[in-house]
């Protein structure tokens, strides 16, 4: 939907609107938010509403803290689990210095810039996100355990599955927001939940990711419990994974038809992702304990690529008549900012295109139980979180797409974590409080 400011500004004083809130996200992909009144609107989108960005973690200690917030108006929704009378709004922002200038830890601008390019160069992509999540009882002081609200297994249903309810309003919630859920399960993990919903143009996949998991941790508290995306939560069940696919169309035309095998531009994207994989793992596995989960419980941990395989890191799925037109990434997890990663993922799989990069060879070997002898013959992500800012620090890539404010601060902040994890004498204790709330 593409949406004026005057078509906005007339839904606001027709559907009772009070509050709007004008949304963003800090560099780790934390929603944050300032609710203005609708006498504001028009001047936020004239001239933008200022915040005091010192005070946020996550904003690269900018000199001039002062930063301004320009709501999109195509990302207009109503926050449905708010009054409805009195209703409350919410904008995606975009964010911007105060002489006009893009602020260089805005993920929404980095997404944008790397889709001109794609564009540019002819090509279009649609995202779609599916995300796994635990749901977790709350003590009797309202705090979160990590005890899972029920034993159910993949696709159980009541009584073993407690959590039908809470999928439905989530369901409901998302469709009432215009994403359009498609399916809703039990996953394999105690209390592990999985709701997926339609693929969007890039940037909007990445709004509604974020959406996404704002309406799951709201219906969540309002049925009493803790959503959690932690990548793995309890260290001997399954882990919850971001799965994202990717449809690159060129010209309108799908890239991956009439086959992947004989499009070399199909291939050669994908092998510009598997060629950046290991250095933009930092972004896409972003805490110490998104490494607890690789290499385990269908987490995949290997550079590779695959047509029906659940392990690689990359599945180029075959549909009914044996073609393929999209791509499956299976290693992220839900504490990514999807901003920033699908903007590389992007940089990557045109790199790929404009080098001409061969793929190399499919991997059809089960991974997860092969020996050591076969699995030493691809090569693995990096296994901690130390590894992978060192990697990406290095990368010729991760500089050249990244600007340096939001790389040095990023970097930062990560071997800040790092170092407070692993020098804590309880790994775990540690984990879950910097990571669990
Ligand atoms: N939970 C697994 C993961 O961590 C994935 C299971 C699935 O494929 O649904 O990625
Ligand atoms: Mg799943």
């Amino acid at each position: 939907m593409d949406t004026t400011m005057s078509e906005v500004v007339q839904f606001i004083q027709e559907n009772d609107v009070k509050f709007i809130r004008l949304a963003f996200c800090d560099i780790f992909g934390n929603q944050k938010n300032i609710a203005i009144m609708p006498t504001e609107l028009e001047r936020a989108f004239e001239q933008g509403i200022h915040f005091n960005a010192a005070a946020l973690r996550g904003f690269l200690n900018v000199d001039a803290s002062d930063l301004l917030l320009f709501p999109d108006p195509a990302t207009l929704s109503v926050l449905p689990w708010r009054p409805a009378q009195g209703r409350v709004v919410r904008f995606y922002c975009d964010i911007r210095y105060p002489d006009g200038t893009p602020f260089e830890g805005d993920g929404r601008h980095l997404l944008r810039e790397a889709n001109r390019r794609a564009r540019r160069a002819g090509y279009s992509l649609t995202m779609g996100t599916a995300s796994e999540f635990y749901l977790f009882e709350l003590d009797e002081n309202g705090h979160p355990t990590t005890i899972p609200h029920d034993h159910g297994e993949y696709f159980d249903v009541a009584p073993l599955d407690k959590a039908e309810n809470v999928r439905r309003q989530i369901c409901l919630t998302l469709e009432e927001m215009n994403i359009q859920p498609e399916s809703s399960h039990h996953e394999q993990g105690p209390g592990q939940n999985e709701v997926d919903f339609r693929y969007a143009e890039a940037l909007e996949a990445a709004d509604n990711f974020v959406t996404f998991k704002w309406v799951v941790k709201s219906m969540a508290s309002s049925s009493g419990l803790f959503a959690s995306f932690l990548p793995k939560p309890l260290p001997h069940a399954p882990g919850s994974g971001l799965h994202l696919s990717v449809s690159i169309n060129k010209n309108g035309k799908n890239l991956f038809q009439p086959s992947f095998e004989e499009s070399a531009e199909g291939q050669s994207f994908v092998a510009g992702i598997l060629q950046r994989a290991a250095e933009m793992t930092i972004f896409c596995n972003p805490l110490t304990n998104s490494f607890q989960r690789l290499g385990e419980f269908e987490a995949p941990k290997y550079i590779t690529w695959s047509h029906q395989n659940r392990c690689p890191l990359i599945t180029v799925p075959l549909t009914g008549d044996h073609s393929a037109n999209r791509m499956k990434l299976r290693a992220f997890d839900g504490c990514i900012n999807p901003y920033i990663v699908f903007a590389l993922l992007i940089h990557a799989g045109l790199d790929g295109i404009e080098q001409g990069l061969p793929l190399p060879p499919a991997c059809d070997e089960n991974l997860f139980t092969a020996s050591n002898e076969v699995r030493t013959r691809y090569e693995a992500l990096p296994g901690a979180l130390c590894d992978a800012i060192r990697i990406a620090k290095d990368s010729d890539f991760i500089t050249k797409y990244l600007p340096e404010k939001a790389r040095t601060a990023f970097f930062a902040a990560k071997q800040a974590e790092h170092d407070r994890i692993v020098l804590a004498d309880d790994r775990t204790a540690a984990e879950r409080s910097l990571y669990f709330e």
